[in-house]
Formats: C-alpha cells, sequence, structure tokens
C-alpha cells in the first residue's frame, strides 16, 4: 500500500524541529480539500430533513461565504467562533473560514451561556456564527465581549440588528446554494502548518483548554483512516477498490467534537460520502433514517450502538444496509463487539483519539477486532505510540502498563494561550494523554484506566474537578467527590458523593438543581450520595476515589 506513486505514500519532514512522518499526498489544507471535494459535484453532500445540499451547491456557499467574511474584515489568524447544533450550515462556515486562513472555533453547543462566554473570550473571536437556540442563550452579553464584532444567526425568526445578521441573507438558504454564482476560491496562501482549529477540551484544574490544530493534523486524518481500512481489508484477503465506492454515513455525534469532524465528517467529504445530519440523537428516528436512506456507516460512541441494538423497535427496520459501526471516545464493551457483527451483520470498529490528537490515532476493524475485542487497535501509519511511567522518565516494555504517549503529525502544536499546560503536555513531538495503558507484541492498544480524572458519559466528558468545583460552593458542603457509576448504554453516570456541614440540609434535588443552573445538563449528577464524615483521601491529600467507587458501585447499579 506504500509503494512509491500509491495514494498512500510517506515522507519524513520536519514539523517544528521533530522529524515527523507524513502522508506525501494527503490535502495540504483544508481549503485544498474544499476544492477537490468539488469534484463530487451534483452528488447529495448533506441530508438535514428535507434538506439536500449538493457537493457543488456546498462549494458555491463556501466560496460566498468566505467573500463576506472577507468583507467583514477577518483575515488569516483571526478567530471565527461557531456554535452550533449540526446543521448543513456548519461545514459551509467551517470551510469559509478556514479558506481564509482564520482559525475556526466550534463551541460545545450543550454549553450554558457562561460555559459559551468563556469560549468566546477564550478564543478572542472576532465573529460568531449561532443557531437560533445558541443566539437566544448568547445574546446579552455580545456587548460584553471585547473582540467581538460581528455575529452570524442561523435559521432564526426574531428581528435581529446592530452586528447581527442573518446568514440566509449573506448567502441565502440552503436551497439557493445550487444556483449561487460562480466565484472564485479565495485566494489566501495558507500552509499545511498554519492555524486552523481550536477544539475546547477540559482539563482536570477546571477551565476547558483550546486545542490549537493545524491544516495538516486535521488533513492528515483523512489518508491514515483510509490506509488503515484498505490494510484491514487485505488482511482479511480482500483487494481494497481502485475507485473509492459512494457510501452513505449517519453522523449522530456533535460535530463540536474531534471525533466527528476529523474522523467522520472530514474524512467522509474525501471518500464523497453522502452525510445525513440529526439534530439530535434519537435511536428511534436514526432507524428510521438509516431505513429510508440506505445508511452503509454510522457510530460515534459506543453509546450509539448500545441503544441501536437494545432498542425494542428495532425488529421493525430494515437495517441491513449498515456495513460498519464503529466508535471511538470512550471504553466499550467487549460483548458490543461481537453483538454489532451477529445481529447487524456489521463490522465493528473502533479507535483510540483524544482531542489533542485530533482524532485518529489507533484504528481497529474486521478480524482484528473481533479476536482482540479489549483493543483500541494498532496505530495508524503515521503515528508512533510509547507507554511511559507515570513520571515520565521511562519508557515501559511491551505488556507494562504506564502512561501513553503519543506522537505525529495529528498531534496539535498545544493549547491556545496556555503556555504552561503546553509545556507540561506536549514535550518533544510527544502528547502526554494521561490515558493508563498496555501495549502488545503487535503494536495493539490497550486502554486500562484513565489517570486523568474524568467520566465519560454517552461519549460526553465530564471532568469532576469542574462539578465538584460548583458543588464545593454550594453552602454547607464540607466535601465533595464526583464519580463515574457503569451504566449499560451510557458506558459510565456521575454520582456524586457530599459531605455537608453539621446543621446543613440540603436534599439532592437542591444539589442537582444547584449544578444544572451552572453547568451543562449531562455534567449534573444523576444521584448526590450523602456522607456522615469527610471523604477517603490519600497521603497527598487526593481523595481515594477508587475506594468511593467501590463502596457506592454496587448499590447505584443496583
Ligand atoms: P476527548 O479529548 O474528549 O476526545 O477524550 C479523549 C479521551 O477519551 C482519551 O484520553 C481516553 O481516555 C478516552 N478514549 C478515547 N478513545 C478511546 C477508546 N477507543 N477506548 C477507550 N477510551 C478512549
Amino acid at each position: 500500500l506504500t509503494a512509491p506513486g500509491s495514494r498512500f505514500e510517506m515522507e519524513e519532514i520536519e514539523i517544528r524541529g521533530v522529524p515527523t512522518r507524513v502522508w506525501k499526498n494527503a490535502p495540504p489544507t483544508l481549503g485544498v480539500l474544499a476544492q477537490l471535494a468539488r469534484l463530487y459535484g451534483e452528488r447529495v453532500f448533506t441530508i438535514y430533513e428535507d434538506e439536500r445540499v449538493t457537493y457543488d451547491a456546498n462549494y458555491r456557499a463556501v466560496c460566498h461565504l468566505a467573500q463576506k467574511l472577507s468583507e467583514m474584515g477577518v483575515v488569516k489568524g483571526d478567530r471565527v467562533a461557531l456554535a452550533m447544533r449540526n446543521l448543513p450550515e456548519w461545514p459551509t462556515i467551517f470551510f469559509a473560514a478556514t479558506s481564509l486562513g482564520a482559525i475556526i472555533v466550534p463551541l460545545n453547543a450543550w454549553w450554558t451561556g457562561g460555559e459559551l462566554e468563556y469560549g468566546l473570550k477564550d478564543s478572542g473571536s472576532k465573529v460568531l456564527f449561532v443557531d437560533a437556540e445558541r443566539h437566544a442563550r448568547l445574546k446579552q452579553c455580545y456587548d460584553a465581549l471585547p473582540d467581538l464584532e460581528r455575529v452570524v444567526v442561523s435559521r432564526c425568526d426574531e428581528e435581529l440588528g446592530g452586528n447581527v445578521s442573518r446568514l440566509e441573507v449573506l448567502i441565502g438558504t440552503r436551497s439557493d446554494w445550487a444556483s449561487l454564482p460562480d466565484i472564485p476560491f479565495p485566494q489566501v496562501a495558507v500552509g499545511p502548518e498554519d492555524d486552523a482549529t481550536i477544539f475546547y477540551t477540559s482539563g482536570t484544574t477546571g477551565n476547558p483548554k483550546g486545542a490549537l490544530g493545524t491544516h495538516r493534523n486535521i488533513c492528515t486524518n483523512i489518508l491514515s483512516s483510509g490506509y488503515s481500512a484498505g490494510r484491514a481489508m487485505l488482511r482479511r484477503g480482500e483487494i481494497p477498490p481502485a475507485a473509492l465506492p459512494h457510501k452513505v454515513g449517519l453522523l449522530v455525534i456533535p460535530l463540536f467534537h474531534v471525533t466527528a469532524c476529523s474522523a467522520a465528517l472530514m474524512a467522509g467529504i474525501a471518500s464523497g460520502q453522502t452525510i445525513v445530519f440529526m439534530r439530535r440523537w434519537d435511536p428511534v428516528k436514526a432507524m428510521e433514517v438509516i431505513e429510508r436512506e440506505k445508511v452503509n456507516l454510522t457510530g460515534g460512541v459506543p453509546t450509539i450502538a448500545w441503544q441501536l441494538l437494545e432498542h425494542p423497535e428495532r425488529a421493525n427496520h430494515d437495517l441491513s444496509s449498515l456495513e460498519v459501526i464503529s466508535y471511538g471516545g470512550a471504553p466499550s464493551a467487549p460483548e458490543l463487539v461481537k453483538r454489532i457483527y451477529e445481529e447487524f451483520g456489521a463490522l465493528p470498529g473502533n479507535g483510540w483519539g483524544m482531542t489533542e490528537t485530533m482524532a485518529t490515532v489507533t484504528q481497529h476493524s474486521g478480524e482484528d477486532y473481533l479476536t482482540r475485542p479489549t483493543s483500541a487497535g494498532q496505530p495508524v501509519a503515521t503515528a508512533d505510540l510509547k507507554i511511559m511511567t507515570v513520571e515520565g522518565d521511562r519508557e515501559l516494555p511491551v505488556g507494562e502498563v504506564g502512561e501513553l504517549w503519543a506522537r505525529g503529525p495529528m498531534i496539535v502544536k498545544g493549547y491556545w494561550n496556555k503556555p504552561e499546560a503546553t509545556a507540561e503536555t506536549f514535550v518533544d513531538g510527544w502528547v502526554r494523554t494521561g490515558d493508563l495503558a498496555k501495549l502488545d507484541e503487535e503494536g495493539f492498544l490497550y486502554i486500562v484506566d484513565r489517570a486523568k480524572d474524568i467520566i465519560i458519559r454517552g461519549g460526553e466528558n465530564i471532568y469532576s474537578s469542574e462539578v465538584e468545583d460548583v458543588l464545593y460552593a454550594f453552602p454547607g458542603v464540607m466535601d465533595a467527590a464526583l464519580i463515574g457509576v457503569p451504566h449499560k448504554t451510557l458506558g459510565e453516570e456521575p454520582v456524586a458523593v457530599v459531605h455537608l456541614a453539621p446543621g446543613t440540609v440540603a436534599t439532592e434535588a437542591d444539589l442537582q438543581d444547584f449544578v444544572r443552573e451552572r453547568l451543562a445538563g449531562f455534567k449534573v449528577p444523576v444521584q448526590v450520595r450523602f456522607v456522615a464524615d469527610t471523604l477517603p483521601r490519600n497521603a497527598n491529600g487526593k481523595i481515594l476515589k477508587k475506594d468511593l467507587r467501590g463502596l457506592f458501585v454496587g448499590e447505584v447499579a443496583a
């Protein structure tokens, strides 16, 4: 597959002083990807409810929107924030901004007004694209954001004015895009090492950190996933096709996550997929869509696969078009692998990655996955992995558990405006992942536990410290810990363990409401357990969460 002249040729170049293996033929920038994708012409690019946008129509809209952004004064390096649900205009805005060399900042659509405001302030975004819901959540704070010059709202009925414009006035509605006149693609010099994206990840210290990604980071995944898929086909004795077949993908995870944007959307665009968007995840609607649009690929996080498998309505739908159900981002049970294969007749796929690696670092599918269902797969061809001691002073041999470090052209530059956190996490081209893992003789990766303290609920990260900080703000809370308890379909759910000062009266609902007012709904503990004593701690004063889980897990699950 890596023979000279093939699409999968690699070369070694220096990136920020570090020798790095890169794909020779990957699109160098997102702008080049957008222009290549136009070759799919009249093929449907996105389907959303009754809206269908072709590849050509999207391209036209990208050029027109880029021109409007340019007229607004957006230049290379400016930040353009994007806070909306998965809508067909999401990729259009993404490509319009990045084709000008601006940095696109996808913000978590589930964040509350305060959280979104933090993202806008931290990134210093000059322009913000929002849907009507986010507009309602944010409009009262626009004036307080010093860097924000323009807001563009999509699908909004209310009266707008001042610096707030309507997307549909700028470039028409989705059905107008196909007849937009041909205008040139932006002529801005953008290179593979230029900044392209800021995706927010949470840190254990509380505030989310913006992972600053380059054009190469995101474009590199396109060939990596194609190569890994081809390699898996060869192992099964199948010959990878010379021309890419036209597949239909159902995208159900939010585009503000790198898994959705990089691994699903960008890779899907490169292979000319028709991508069906859902406003929000709903297993019944998903089954209807799979049947109607003959969807071949779906997944995202293990929860999605579980909910389809377990749904009582499944028998009433023809889901036989499904070929691959792949996921990553969270631990998955080996039972899931077997059930996807047996009950859907589809190939299960898994992959490990994180915001700091712009999604895919390992990939796992087909026979390899069926025989090693506890592994997250082998590294993609341009990635290197190593297992280090938790102190980071020594590499560990095969089979031993330590902290996973990863390197390659997909690793982001660092955190936006956070030099200290960057220096701690990014070392000589390697990213310290915070995951405890081991590798086997053949390079298969096994994630053992998370060194960092996060709970992953249905693919959404909940950083305990962020919720604990809120709990601690409740009058009378003396001690608080958030622990993850196993949940069959969501993977984990957050449960708070709280010790109240003597004489304080508070109920579970009081604390849940308190968190709900301050943080996104998925972070609200499903239960609050009150304990009479302070929580168990180690010698350094860190709460022994393992012990807490041991105390409560059996009880909570029952
Ligand atoms: P995020 O930055 O939100 O993408 O979260 C990344 C984290 O998700 C990783 O550090 C892992 O803890 C977890 N994760 C990602 N992929 C997998 C996987 N395939 N299996 C287990 N955990 C995973």
